[in-house]
């Protein structure tokens, strides 16, 4: 394995590892169909070190090679009503940002093509659009052809005018050198210089504000605060517009321009590397007071994790990694339901399900969703109670 000694945006060698798990499952977001998949899942090392120069946080152990975005991934969140909510805001920002006049819109790492449906069918009908992803899968074509799919990454030859809107969400987080891939979208951008920009991903500053120890995953090996973000954008020939906290401060949203000028990165040489430390020092004592709330939860009865996404995964893996406390983890999105995590193997359950199994407690992860969570509860007439650990 080779370990990155050096920051991936910087270059700075003043690296701090802050947080070490070995043998964490490599796909969060992955449905396993059986147990015997769930337990054989692919594992790797989280080492995840902070940048004293520039404050970007990147797993150093991270080996791209080991994932595989295939089929069974399957990351929408599109079935909770407050974030489709969210979601819809940010369409309609860019909309409102943009004016009404005819725009392309492409998007890169579109997924299952989700957002730019929703930007293309719900505001104007002089939006068109064109998603890339390697792992979409779907029409190639919708909306009488206003909407293109395509199975490749976006390429220079892809862009259709100055005018066009570039959305990437939950994308370069993914990504181990994101200065190489800024620079790929940079080059094929060209001389586009009106072009709008907006990328979305997490705020690593929440993560270390909250102690939330369960959002440090492997698919995530590229963790920004808004300066490290800007500071990327800025090397890669960028002007940064903005970056804005957004979804209840868990996000980044920032807009970009092309430049051909070459501005020096600003480099913030305090603020998160200190939080990483702070981090450092409560991160166990976290997870042994989570691991002691749950036995004392299950004297009560049986309990679940809601939520089969990221969080819901590392959380299970980190307080009950033989899949023996948890009476399962559920999940609205009906696709995810029937399968079982990776790692543990706990099976995935609908809400309805709750009922037979008997369970007391259903454990929220994210303060976002806990309203949300504890109303369909009781639309469903159940006595479970949502416990909140944020
Ligand atoms: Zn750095």
């Amino acid at each position: 394995m080779n370990r990155l000694n050096l920051c991936p945006i910087c270059s700075s060698d003043r690296l701090r590892t802050f947080l070490t798990r070995h043998q964490v499952p490599v796909h969060q977001n992955f449905i396993c169909a059986d147990l015997d998949q769930a337990h054989a899942m692919q594992r790797g090392t989280l080492e995840m070190a902070v940048c004293d120069r520039c404050g970007f946080v990147f797993n150093a152990a991270f080996e791209p090679e080991l994932l595989a975005y295939g089929e069974q991934y399957e990351n929408s969140q599109m079935f909770s009503q407050g974030f489709d909510e969210y979601v819809n805001g940010l369409a309609h920002r860019i909309v409102a940002e943009c004016g009404d006049g005819p725009r392309h819109v492409i998007e890169i790492g579109c997924g299952k093509g989700e957002f730019l449906r929703r930007l293309a069918s719900s505001h104007a009908a002089n939006i068109s659009g064109a998603g890339f992803d390697p792992a979409y899968r779907g029409a190639e074509s919708e909306l009488d052809g206003r909407l293109t799919f395509h199975r490749e990454f976006f390429r220079r030859e892809h862009m259709q005018s100055s005018s066009d809107i570039v959305v990437c969400r939950h994308v370069i987080e993914h990504i181990a050198d994101p200065m190489k891939f800024l620079a790929a979208v940079r080059e094929a951008l060209g001389d586009a210089n009106s072009t709008r920009i907006y990328f979305e991903t997490p705020c690593v500053d929440w993560i270390l504000d909250n102690d939330v120890v369960w959002d440090f995953f492997y698919e995530h090996c590229s963790l920004f605060s808004r300066r490290s973000l800007a500071a990327a954008f800025e090397q890669a020939r960028f002007e940064v517009v903005s970056v804005e906290r957004v979804f209840g401060d868990q996000y980044l949203w920032l807009e970009a321009r092309p430049t051909d000028t070459r501005t020096v990165p600003r480099f913030d040489t305090s603020e998160t590397p200190q939080k990483a430390v702070d981090f450092q020092a409560v991160a166990d004592r976290r997870l042994a007071s989570w691991q002691q709330s749950l036995r004392e939860l299950l004297e009560r009865g049986p309990a679940v994790v809601w939520g089969a996404g990221a969080k819901g995964v590392t959380f299970s893996n980190l307080v009950d990694p033989e899949g023996t406390l948890l009476a399962g983890v559920v999940d609205i999105n009906p696709s995810k339901q029937g399968g079982f995590l990776p790692g543990t193997g706990h099976p995935i359950l609908s809400p309805e399900q709750l009922a037979d199994r008997e369970v007391v407690s259903a454990l929220v992860l994210n303060p976002n969703y806990r309203e949300e969570i504890a109303a369909q509860l009781q639309r469903l007439g159940l006595a479970t109670t949502v416990v909140s650990l944020m």
